[in-house]
C-alpha cells in the first residue's frame, strides 16, 4: 500500500441545473441544485484512498458548516484529515452552473489561499511518512513551491497536476519529478502555447505524462520514444473530475512502476467519467479489478 502526502485544496461544490444561463442583472431559477465534496487536492485524494492508499491530506478549510463537512467526509473516505488547518476565511467554493452538455464555474478560493508556505514547514513528519507527495496549483504557487522544496529535502517524488492551467517557475518545475496536466496545462506550465505537444513531451523525457480525455495518456520515455497509453470506450456521463480521479489513481499505483500505474489510472478515470459527480465517481480497488479482468 502506497503512502501518498496530498498538499491541494478542499472546496464544497455548488451545481445549478438550468436551461440557459442568467445574464448579468437578471435572477433566473434553476431546476436542480445538488451540493458535493470537491476541490481538486480532496478529489485526488479520495481518488487514492479508494483504491486502498494511504493518503494524509494538508490544506486548508474555513470555520464554518463546510469546512467542518468537508473533514469529516474526508475521514469518512479514508483519508487522514488530521493536518487540515482552520482558517479565518470560509471554506472554498464552487458555484456551478450546469446548462446543457456545459458548465460554467466561479470558484471562491476562501481558505485554500490562506495555506501558506510556513504551514508546511510544520508538517515534516507528514513529508518523511510519505512515499509520494501529490500538489495541485489550487493552493497559492509560492505553497506549491514549498511543497517541492520540502518533498525533495525528504528525498519524495513530487508529483505535480499543474492545474488549472498556468506557467511554472523554474525552480518549481526543476523539483517535479512527474508533471500530471492535461494538454492544455500542458502548454501553460511550459509556456510553450504554439508548440505541438508532441515536441514538448519530447523536450522533457521520462517527466511528463499528459492526459488526453478519452485518448488516454501520453509520454515520452528516456530514450526519446513517444508512448501511448490507451483510454477506455465508455459510456460517459459527467467528465468532472476524470483528471483528478487519473491522478489520484496515478499516485496509488507508482509503486508498480510508471506504465503500468498509467495504465490503472485511465481505467480508474474511465470508470469516473461513467457516474455523476467528483469524489462520488471515484472508483474502489474492486470495481477498477472488475473492469480491468
Ligand atoms: P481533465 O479532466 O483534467 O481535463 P482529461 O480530459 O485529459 O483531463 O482526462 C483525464 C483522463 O480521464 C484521461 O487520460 C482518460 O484516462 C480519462 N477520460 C477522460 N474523458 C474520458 C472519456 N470520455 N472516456 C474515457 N476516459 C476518459
Amino acid at each position: 500500500m502506497s503512502r501518498i502526502l496530498v498538499v491541494g485544496s478542499v472546496n464544497m461544490d455548488l451545481a445549478m441545473t438550468t436551461d440557459r444561463l442568467p445574464a448579468l442583472g437578471e435572477t433566473a431559477a434553476a431546476r436542480g441544485f445538488a451540493c458535493h465534496p470537491g476541490g481538486k487536492g480532496a478529489n485526488q485524494a479520495v481518488a487514492a484512498a479508494r483504491l486502498g492508499a494511504q493518503v494524509a491530506m494538508l490544506g486548508c478549510v474555513g470555520d464554518d458548516a463546510f469546512g467542518r463537512e468537508l473533514r469529516a467526509h474526508l475521514q469518512a473516505q479514508g483519508v487522514d484529515a488530521s493536518r487540515l488547518r482552520m482558517a479565518d476565511a470560509p471554506t472554498g467554493v464552487a458555484s456551478i452552473a450546469v446548462c446543457g452538455g456545459d458548465n460554467a464555474i466561479l470558484v471562491a478560493p476562501g481558505a485554500n489561499h490562506c495555506l501558506r508556505p510556513e504551514h508546511l514547514g510544520a508538517e515534516a513528519s507528514a513529508f518523511a511518512a510519505a512515499d509520494a507527495v501529490l500538489v495541485q496549483l489550487e493552493i497559492p504557487l509560492e505553497t506549491a513551491a514549498r511543497a517541492a522544496e520540502l518533498a525533495e529535502r525528504h528525498g519524495k517524488p513530487l508529483l505535480l497536476n499543474p492545474a488549472p492551467a498556468q506557467a511554472l517557475p523554474p525552480e518549481l518545475l526543476r523539483r517535479v519529478v512527474l508533471l500530471l496536466p492535461n494538454e492544455h496545462e500542458l502548454h501553460a506550465a511550459l509556456g510553450s502555447p504554439g508548440e505541438d505537444w508532441r515536441e514538448l513531451l519530447a523536450r522533457h523525457p521520462g517527466r511528463v505524462l499528459m492526459t488526453r480525455g478519452r485518448d488516454g495518456a501520453y509520454f515520452c520515455e528516456a530514450s526519446g520514444r513517444l508512448r501511448h497509453l490507451p483510454g477506455h470506450v465508455v459510456q460517459a456521463v459527467d467528465s468532472t473530475g476524470a483528471g483528478d480521479a487519473f491522478c489520484g489513481a496515478l499516485a496509488a499505483f507508482l509503486p508498480l512502476g510508471l506504465e503500468e500505474a498509467a495504465r490503472r489510472a485511465n481505467a480508474a478515470a474511465a470508470l469516473s467519467v461513467t457516474r455523476p459527480g467528483a469524489q462520488s465517481g471515484m472508483p474502489s480497488l474492486a470495481e477498477l479489478d472488475a473492469f480491468l479482468s
